[in-house]
């Protein structure tokens, strides 16, 4: 995807329907979200930040979306690993 222009739902469908990430900014909490609950369907050019999410832990509701090309980018990203843009493995 083009640099600077924010994942939306149908890149999400695009990938295979992975969970997306989503990083509380106020408390960095981060937590995965399966692609189902987001209503994402083929063509849907909403960008992903435009979801109204509220963090669960703190109340707020600056967050960020993390796209995910495979389910097990999804896991290493919610255990606070650094997984590489190029596709390798997760480092720390
Ligand atoms: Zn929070």
């Amino acid at each position: 995807m083009p640099a600077g222009q924010p994942p939306n739902l149908h890149s999400v469908y695009m990938r295979g329907m992975h969970p997306i990430g989503a990083e509380c900014l106020a408390c960095h909490r981060r937590a995965l979200i399966p692609a189902d609950r987001l209503g994402t369907c083929k063509g849907d050019m909403r960008a992903i930040d435009s979801l109204r999410l509220v963090c669960s832990s703190c109340g707020a509701r600056d967050w960020e979306a993390t796209v995910f090309n495979a389910a097990d980018e999804a896991e290493a990203w919610l255990e606070g690993l650094v997984v590489s843009p190029m596709g390798g493995r997760p480092t720390f």
